[in-house]
């Protein structure tokens, strides 16, 4: 019997995770990166170019995904979180620039954190529920303020294929966590940067990689999160996306859903 059970008999779930990174990615990794225009209009395509190839294809399966978006792109790609956000998508905080949590003083985690809830809520209406690490790692004060900051759920822990709660020192119930793997990110298989040694995965090989890893997830009840990144979703391997949601469809019993709708499910049928 698996850990967690999901809403009308479902035998699995399904998230769709976006990080839409645009040129952060870039940016903080190196500000001298600002001054490479081909580099950037590399990450470009995401806001620009994929996503609203995207949208048209959730709004062809009638699904709804979550949208992992820094700040900054909120900031400075308002077209495309606009349409997001009219599709009825959801949106979750990943950071200000893309900073990674574990270089950061817990004053600056804590602002950064503080200026991403405000930029989201301007932007949606409402603060996140959901909360992805840029590089998928926490600093020792993490968790914490993102209760502080009135976060829902984590999305970013690699120990489990079903959601959990985090607990506080006194094992109370915290954040839920909807955790992810590497393998089912399109980043190792598809990021490819100038100098590269290592070549770009083959579409069917990621195809067939997930393919299994959903057939197997579905066998023990899990929730699968599929963490992609826009920029990253070339036309042949979006067209591969339309595919893999086409084959999780022929199984019987799936149930597709938001974070949010994940993680508030989770907490109405876990027991503290
Ligand atoms: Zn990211």
């Amino acid at each position: 019997m698996p850990p967690v059970s999901w809403p009308d008999n479902a035998r699995c779930a399904v998230m769709l995770s976006f990080d839409l990174d645009a040129e952060t990615l870039m940016l903080y990794r190196d500000p001298a990166n600002a001054t490479k225009p081909v580099l950037l209009s590399m990450a470009r395509y995401g806001p620009k170019s994929a996503v609203p190839e995207i949208i048209n294809l959730l709004a062809r399966f009638g699904l709804k995904a979550t949208f992992f978006i820094p700040g900054w792109v909120i900031e400075n790609h308002p077209d495309a979180v606009r349409l997001i956000v009219n599709s009825g998508h959801e949106v979750g905080a990943h950071g200000y620039l893309h900073e990674r949590p574990d270089t950061l003083s817990r004053d600056e985690e804590d602002a950064i954190l503080g200026r991403s809830v405000a930029i989201i809520r301007d932007a949606t209406g409402r603060p996140p529920a959901g909360f992805r690490s840029p590089a998928w790692e926490f600093s020792p004060n993490t968790l914490h303020l993102l209760e502080r900051h009135g976060f829902v759920y984590s999305s970013n822990m690699m120990d489990s294929i079903y959601p959990y709660y985090h607990r506080r020192p006194d094992g109370t119930p915290s954040l839920v966590e909807l955790p992810v793997h590497w393998e089912l990110d399109d980043a190792p298989f598809f990021l490819y940067l100038p100098g590269q040694q290592r070549p770009m995965a083959p579409i069917e090989a990621v195809f067939d990689t997930w393919r299994q890893e959903f057939a197997a997830y579905y066998r023990r009840g899990g929730l699968f999160v599929l963490t992609l990144h826009p920029q990253l979703q070339r036309p042949g391997r979006l067209d591969m996306l339309g595919r893999l949601i086409q084959y999780i469809r022929e199984f019987p019993g799936v149930w597709f859903a938001t974070g949010e709708e994940i993680a508030a499910y989770f907490r109405s049928t876990a027991k503290d």
